[in-house]
């Protein structure tokens, strides 16, 4: 029999309704709402992070507790499913999958848009699809299964607030996805890895993210340069953003003064090329890193593993531009 880790960390998945507001509730709620999960062919385990949470509350505390989880319990099962709200999943998605290097089991994170006691809840599908998947043998990589469709953790969005399906991954195939049979894309999927699982804790919160738009301030610009030791900068279309001399000034200065500034674009698909239009060529002059087709959310991710460990200035840059977990295509 298969053994499963089932991981709450709060979400609508779990929540109830309090003072016409909805909260994050214990597991035990979850349990009392889908007896299916106790007569399943599957032995399901479940522990929960000290205070499940909406996760609109995520922080880097939360991520060294579910890395920590996995890692105590690694051996001991055969997958893990991460239970976990839809708003920031991605960035929880993204961060785990560098934190977590070289496994060779599935960490499933999922969710609902509707609390698992609601008639209509996405969430049983949600929820009985990845302990599936979790178990399968097949998946060896952290990825998210929403509303019939497996993605790659690091290469997903939140794009509707609404709708079931509220996920994307805009420049990578889809996984797997979930039929009468679950279909898996073997070719998009990590093969396994020789090497022994590593788990990285340290992740640095001195970021920050810079969203272009026209009549942007210098005010705007300079403080948040200022205020972080990287900074991804959200850039138009391809990675194109103002000419502006005090612009290009303020970038050149930040990074001559030590700081990591990377482009990723504000579009949903496609990527950054710098140099592509007049546009961008400035800022591949001054050192800004090109973050190619990576995700704000794996962007960040990244930055904040990279800022953690004492990499002198060219490090950060192999680092940044080096494919680490399948977020960027080379
Ligand atoms: N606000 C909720 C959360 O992210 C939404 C959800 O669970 O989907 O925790």
């Amino acid at each position: 029999m298969k053994k499963i880790l089932l991981i709450y960390s709060g979400g609508t998945i779990g929540m109830i309704k309090k003072n016409k507001s909805l909260e994050p509730f214990d597991f035990n709620e979850i349990r009392n709402a889908f007896p299916e999960l106790s007569d399943s062919e599957t032995e399901i385990h479940h522990t929960s992070i000290k205070n499940p949470i909406d996760s609109s509350n995520m922080t880097i505390d939360n991520w060294i507790e579910l890395a920590n989880c996995i890692k105590e319990n690694y051996i001991k099962y055969d997958g893990f499913v991460i239970l976990h709200g839809s708003d920031t999943m991605a960035y929880t998605s993204s961060v785990l999958s560098f934190m977590l290097e070289n496994i060779n089991k599935a960490v499933i994170l999922t969710g609902s848009q509707l609390p698992i006691g609601i008639k209509r809840t996405d969430a049983k599908e949600n929820l009985i699809t990845a302990i599936e998947i979790a178990c399968s043998g097949i998946v060896k990589e952290v990825c998210v299964y929403f509303e019939y469709q497996l993605y790659r953790g690091n290469r997903v969005t939140k794009v509707n607030a609404d709708n079931f399906d509220a996920f994307q991954s805009p420049n990578y195939p889809v996984l797997a996805k979930a039929g009468i049979n679950i279909k898996y894309k073997n070719q998009y999927l990590k093969s396994s890895s020789e090497d022994q699982i590593k788990v990285h804790l340290n992740l640095s919160n001195e970021v920050s993210i810079l969203k272009m738009f026209p009549s942007i301030r210098k005010e705007v610009v300079t403080s948040i340069l200022n205020s972080s030791k990287g900074i991804i900068l959200e850039t138009y279309g391809s990675g194109n953003a103002t000419t502006a001399d005090w612009f290009i000034h303020e970038l050149e200065l930040a990074i001559n003064n030590g700081k990591t500034i990377i482009n990723v674009s504000q579009c949903l698909s496609g990527s950054v090329t710098q140099g592509h239009y007049q546009t961008s060529k400035e800022l591949e002059r001054v050192g800004v890193i090109s973050g190619k087709d990576m995700t704000t959310e794996a962007a960040l991710a990244k930055l904040m593993l990279v800022l953690a460990k004492s990499f002198d200035r060219n490090k950060i840059k192999t680092k940044i531009i080096e494919n680490f977990s399948g977020e960027l295509t080379i």
